[in-house]
């Protein structure tokens, strides 16, 4: 049994923020749990696959269901079904995912839910791995919903596992809006009893559920007074507290989510005299002990990355109560906007604040010009070959939109692959909008999973319109960037039983598309030539190009006792015409310093790719 499924209360255990969030869940006896992968959430629902699917090889019952949804909307739909059927769930996704869901999400508000659900938005300040930085927690406040924020894996464990009782007594999902250093940080988190989860709801027939416009007209009306009644419980929730550091005068800070840990950490190695208001159920703000916090004090200063969503708030509560307290924050330029804070961050502000000096040392400058070492495709990757083959088969005006996965890495010479991405999907629309505006050609990315995500309908909408683009599907087998996730054309689901398995092709085939071909990008030479008869195909042509990730291929090879082939570049016969490195851009390949080209052994995968396109044949397998 997973060691997260056992009924251990009263230990401790180091968990990473998101393993954390699971295991709230399971105290909670959740029995349904849904998601569409994505950094920084990816952990919570891996942590529920592994544990499912270590149950289904010990063939024990983990107790819930779960599934790797195709994308968030979808994810939402399944878990709020199921908690209108009166069963817990809880649905994770990152911060755009919720872009994604957010059609459900606002009118589900309205519909309501029976069993407790947890929405977890994993936000992403800095952008460590997502196309932006928004702030999710606009979505609270835009759709009405109850919102908890933790500051600590210890209490995203405990939000997690109260926040399905708050859901239930609102009749509402939570939002539970994290950030990355959240997700990933790891910290000691006490485990509480299990609760067996319920197993199976009943679907009650209720006219309120159907959404038509004389229902949301009566729903909008109760949705307020949820919130009323979620104003109340965020005025006595444990959540929002009111911390003393030192001999507190009047001079307030009040924070949430991750910062309250900076906020805590500097203001005590600061020594300074404050208060601290913790606010940790952040929708709807508990305004009676804001009031009582602000009238104690002259100035306040508020800690929240990103946008100053409570400074607004508590401005205009001050506003209202005619207090004179100075708020300060990122309108007064105590803090940016922008990315991530960090205990220096604060430290900065603080200083500002208190007309001190910061403790923390400035960060030294580097005079060191290193080399810059942008991210790129692992050596052996099949997406390589692919582009390689594009940019021999299409012309050099040729425009490149792509999509969201390991793919956007094409962007990086020398494949330069890439040259528009809005969001997952977009590739094959934005192709078809291109097409109508330029004379140019358009050929545009997606992997299998973005296909089965998102990646579907725009490839109706450019069919039905015939637009003249080239829609390349980069079928590797697996949801690679988040982590090897299972999808519809794999034939496992997240609890690793057997699944119906769809082909990207056949799929593809169904959607009237009149040129499709399969390629094997590894045969450079014929995927050069299938590209060129999709370019000058008139219409919609669809190009699916197979063979799975090479660190999976790797694992299959290992797990079979196969040695993995590695290449190596015979200096006699090698020209030093830099077609390899130069074009081609496999990372296993240096220069020596004497000029030559060489293989690193150990980084080279064995795709032999670079073999292929070696126009003096002076790259060999080792020990041919
Ligand atoms: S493509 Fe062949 S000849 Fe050219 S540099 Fe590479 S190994 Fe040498
Ligand atoms: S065979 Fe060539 S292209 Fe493939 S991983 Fe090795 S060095 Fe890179």
């Amino acid at each position: 049994m997973h060691e997260l499924l056992k009924d251990t209360p009263g230990i401790q255990k180091l968990l990473l923020g998101n393993e954390a969030i699971t295991r709230g869940a399971l105290e909670a006896g959740v029995d349904v749990a849904t998601t569409y992968p994505g950094t920084p959430s990816s952990e919570i629902a891996d942590t529920f696959s592994k544990i499912a699917r270590q149950a289904t090889h010990e063939q024990i019952d983990p107790g819930f269901y779960f599934e790797y949804s195709i994308n968030e909307k979808v994810a939402l739909e399944v878990a709020a079904a199921a908690s209108v059927c009166g069963l817990r769930s809880l649905t994770c996704m990152k911060h755009v995912g919720l872009n994604v869901a957010s059609d459900t999400f606002m009118t589900y508000l309205y519909v309501g839910c029976k069993g407790g659900h947890i929405i977890v938005s994993a936000d992403d300040p800095y952008c460590h791995s997502s196309q932006n930085e928004q702030d999710n927690r606009y979505f609270a406040l835009f759709g009405s919903a109850p919102m908890l924020e933790p500051s600590t894996p210890d209490e995203a464990k405990e939000m997690t596992r109260i926040g399905f009782d708050l859901s239930e007594e609102l009749r509402l999902p939570v939002l539970m809006r994290t950030t990355t250093r959240l997700n990933h940080a790891r910290g000691p988190v006490l485990l509480k009893p299990m609760t067996k989860p319920r197993r199976k709801g009943r679907f009650e027939k209720n006219p309120l559920l159907v959404t038509v416009p004389s229902t949301a007209r009566a729903q909008h009306p109760v949705l307020l007074e949820k919130m009323e009644r979620a104003e109340k419980i965020s005025e006595k929730s444990p959540f929002n507290s009111i911390i003393k550091i030192g001999t507190p005068k009047d001079v307030g800070i009040i924070a949430s989510g991750v910062s309250v840990t900076y906020a805590h950490e500097v203001a005590k190695v600061m020594n300074l005299d404050v208060s601290l208001l913790k606010l940790g159920m952040t929708h709807p703000i508990p305004r009676k002990l804001c009031e009582k916090f602000l009238n104690s004090c002259s100035q306040v200063l508020v800690v929240e990355e990103l946008e100053p969503i409570l400074e607004n708030q508590l401005k205009a509560l001050a506003y209202d109560l005619g207090s004179d307290v100075k708020i300060f924050g990122k309108s007064s330029g105590h803090f940016s906007r922008l990315y991530e804070y960090t205990p220096e961050l604060v430290a900065q502000a603080y200083a500002k604040l208190f007309k001190m000096k910061s403790p923390y040392p400035k960060p030294v400058q580097s005079t060191l010009k290193l080399p810059s070492r942008p991210p790129s495709l692992c050596p052996g990757c099949p997406h390589r070959a692919t582009y390689y083959a594009v940019r021999k088969a299409a012309p050099k005006e040729t425009v490149y939109p792509t999509d969201i996965g390991c793919y956007t890495l094409g962007k990086e010479k020398p494949l330069e692959t890439a040259d528009l991405l809005f969001c997952m999907g977009s590739n094959a629309g934005t192709a078809s909008g291109l097409a109508v505006a330029t004379d140019q050609k358009v050929v545009s990315f997606m992997g299998d999973s973005t296909f089965f995500h998102s990646g579907i309908p725009p490839i109706i909408n450019a069919v039905h319109h015939n637009h003249d683009v080239v829609i390349t599907i980069l079928d590797n087998r697996t949801t690679a960037m988040t982590g090897h996730q299972p999808h519809p054309g794999t034939e496992f689901d997240g609890m690793g039983r057997p699944a119906k398995m769809l082909l990207v092709e056949d799929v593809v085939k169904g959607l009237g598309v009149q040129h499709l071909e399969v390629v094997n990008p590894n045969n450079i030479k014929a995927t050069t030539e299938a590209f060129k008869r999709a370019l000058d195909f008139k219409g919609t042509a669809v190009v699916v190009s197979k063979s799975p990730c090479i660190l999976l291929e790797l694992e299959r090879k290992r797990k079979a006792g196969e040695k993995k082939s590695v290449y190596t570049i015979d200096q006699k016969e090698c020209k030093r015409c830099k077609t390899c490195i130069g074009r081609f851009g496999c990372p296993a390949q240096f220069y020596g310093e004497d000029g030559s080209v060489n293989i690193d052994p150990t980084q080279c995968n064995g795709c032999g790719n670079c073999a292929e396109i070696c126009p003096f044949h002076a790259i060999h397998v080792v020990g041919d």
